[in-house]
């Protein structure tokens, strides 16, 4: 009998690739999304798949009783919305799917005796004050600020995910996901990676928002999906970093689209929006030590690779 897995955003840029992995992994896949953020694009080559399964609804809800039912072996929540544009156009359904969603999911996982998989993220950290981010940092976040709506939401969600485990013991693994990029974003989710390229691609002014010196730290989805996988094989039940240590400063990141994409492309600047973090990089040497694991794919290599995908769309 093959394992069966519950993953929440399937049709998203990180769940939909992961999906994918868990198939070839002899996984059956249940994947659920209320198509807020996600596109059904991302999984059109799933729906082929016998053991992929599609389910639209809103897991801030509670599931229909045949999916709470199910003797899931993992329930995996990517389901949210990720970028700074789409949680700020939806801020209440944002804190709801990483609050109440996230809940009701551990409801399942302590009725099924099932394993829970959190996908939190490096905005836990905030605007942080301690550089690079180790996963012991507690973080710098602005509770009422623009971004609290996701930076609380995961927080929240890192802090149900623990409650279920101390007083329902139930299994947990939690990753804190850096900035990730690759094929299947949605070309207008506002990031850095998709604004840029695409500028680039149609000659357009390429929008720096502040003075472009502030950092990220860019990871390729083939090695979050990686690092997933391997933390799913361990008992390892507190948060991990995932991400790629090398640091861009916006420009430099600018600079380097622009070897990609061969472009007419200017640079404009505008305004920084509200705390925006100015800097930011993973400390990956708990990932390096549970889970022998480190990034690969380079951030050229990787946006090549991304450019392919992007160059497929009108332009
Ligand atoms: N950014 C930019 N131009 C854009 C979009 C974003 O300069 O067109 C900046 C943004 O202000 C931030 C960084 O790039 O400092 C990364 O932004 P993104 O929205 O990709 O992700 P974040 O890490 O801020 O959640």
């Amino acid at each position: 009998m093959k394992k069966s897995i519950l993953l929440t955003g399937a049709a998203g840029f990180v769940a939909s690739h992961l999906a994918e992995r868990l198939l070839s992994e002899g996984y059956r896949v249940l994947g659920v999304d209320n198509l807020c953020t996600g596109r059904m694009k991302n999984i059109e080559g799933l729906l082929q798949h016998p053991d992929f399964t599609f389910l639209e609804a809103d897991v801030s809800r509670e599931l229909p009783d045949a999916v709470r039912m199910q003797n899931w072996e993992w329930v995996m929540h990517f389901a949210s919305p990720a970028s700074p544009p789409k949680y700020n156009a939806l801020p209440i359904e944002t804190m709801l799917v990483n609050g109440e969603g996230t809940k009701l999911l551990l409801d399942i996982c302590k009725a099924r005796g099932a394993k829970f998989f959190f996908a939190s993220t490096s905005e836990v950290y905030g605007d942080p004050l301690v550089h690079p981010q180790p996963e012991s940092y507690w973080g710098n976040v602005n509770s009422i600020g623009v971004r609290s709506i996701y930076d609380e939401g995961k927080r929240y969600g890192e802090a149900m995910t623990y409650a279920f485990h101390r007083t329902h013991q139930v299994d947990v693994r939690v990753i804190r996901i850096f900035n990730t990029y690759g094929p299947k974003m949605d070309p207008e989710d506002g990031r850095v990676v998709t604004n840029l390229m695409f500028q680039a691609l149609k000659n357009e002014p390429m929008t720096i928002y502040g003075d472009g010196t502030q950092t990220r730290s860019f990871q390729y989805v083939s090695d979050l999906v990686e690092g997933v996988i391997k933390l799913m094989n361990t008992n390892y039940v507190w948060p991990v970093n995932l991400g790629n240590p090398g640091e861009f400063t916006i420009l430099e990141f600018a600079d380097l689209v622009k070897k990609v994409v061969p472009t007419q492309s200017e640079l404009v600047f505008r305004p920084l929006p509200s705390d925006d973090p100015k800097q930011r990089k993973p400390v990956i040497e708990l990932a390096n030590k549970v889970l022998a694991w480190e990034p690969k794919v380079k951030l050229e290599d990787g946006l090549r690779m991304t450019l392919e995908y992007f160059k497929k769309f009108e332009i």
